[in-house]
């Protein structure tokens, strides 16, 4: 068997176009979205993520603020700067590039993000709706997943669903979504014993585990749908946390890296600021 490639890249450019269009339409009634980018450190993959989704705001026509902070930053100074940010009318969406430098608790952070302008659905407050199945904005890398696993055609309801990574950010976050659409749901971590077995039982597989190709073929069921979150950098390449070569043998249905849930995300963080606008202009 050889798989459907779940093309992340174009599905984003879609839901991209889309916005586009949304905003233009936002802007002539007085809606202007405006994201604040906060970069503390030299992190060069935040740097490059931050960049992706500067580009994409800016394609969308959403205004970006960017905050670059030097590394030594203080939590205080952050905390300051948050504050600023949650009382400026003009941004709507507030995202702290993570991680951040060990000096700052990011939990202190993300907690005193406004939850309305919580665009990363990392707060809380947002955190609690999305258990209750009752969400203000969708946890950007797990609503991408979702996206893509539509547009694989399979249908959730009943299915087997195996998430592999227990993350606040990704794992759990999207065990949550497949139980909204109905899935039945495990969830796998790092003590979980015969892995191998309980992912072989996955009719939608998602890997985020962030170790290079950990996922083989032989792990997953025929015609299964695969989806790698993973980004790993070896020597300068991305691989994701699924093997590829023998996965895309045996799935039905399966993600790139990159290309696939990557920029996704970026899309589903912008759509996010895009609610975040509308919900503060249908507020104010
Ligand atoms: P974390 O490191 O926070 O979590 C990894 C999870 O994998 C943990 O729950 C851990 O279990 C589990 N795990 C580790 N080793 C094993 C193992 N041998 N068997 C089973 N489970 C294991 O990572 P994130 O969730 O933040 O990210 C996961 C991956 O996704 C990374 O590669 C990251 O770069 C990528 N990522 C990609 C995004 C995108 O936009 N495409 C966005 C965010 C992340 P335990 O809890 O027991 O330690």
């Amino acid at each position: 068997m050889s798989a459907k490639i779940l093309n992340g890249k174009e599905v984003s450019e879609r839901i991209k176009t889309e916005l586009k269009d949304k905003v233009s339409e936002l802007k002539k009634i007085g809606i202007f979205p405006g994201l604040a980018v906060v970069l503390v450190g030299n992190d060069p993959a935040s740097r490059v993520y931050v960049n992706s989704k500067k580009r994409a705001c800016e394609f969308i026509g959403i205004e970006s603020f960017e905050y670059a902070l030097p590394e030594e930053t203080t939590e205080k100074q952050l905390l300051e700067l948050v504050a600023e940010l949650n009382a400026d009318k003009k941004v709507n969406g507030i995202l702290v590039q993570l991680p951040l430098p060990e000096q700052i608790n990011e939990e202190n952070i993300i907690n005193t993000i406004n939850p309305l302008k919580d665009v990363d659905a990392f707060h809380p407050f947002n955190v609690g709706r999305i258990m209750t199945g009752n969400p203000v904005f969708l946890p950007c890398t797990p609503a991408g997943v979702m996206e893509l696993v539509h547009e694989s055609g399979i249908d959730v309801k009943g299915k087997e669903c195996v998430v592999a990574g227990r993350s606040n950010i990704v794992g759990k976050p999207q065990a949550m979504l497949l139980l909204a659409e109905h899935g039945t749901v495990t969830i796998c971590h790092s003590r979980t014993v015969n892995l191998e077995e309980v992912c072989k039982r996955a009719d939608i597989l998602v890997a985020a585990v962030g170790k290079p190709e950990f996922i083989k073929g032989s792990m997953i069921k025929p015609g299964a749908v695969v989806i790698d979150v993973g980004i790993n950098r070896i020597n300068g390449k991305i691989v994701g946390d699924v093997e590829f070569a023998s996965a895309s043998e045996v799935a039905s249905a399966i993600t790139p890296v990159p290309g696939g849930v990557g920029p996704m995300t970026i899309a589903m963080l912008m759509k996010n600021t895009v609610k975040a606008a509308e919900l503060y202009y249908s507020r104010a």
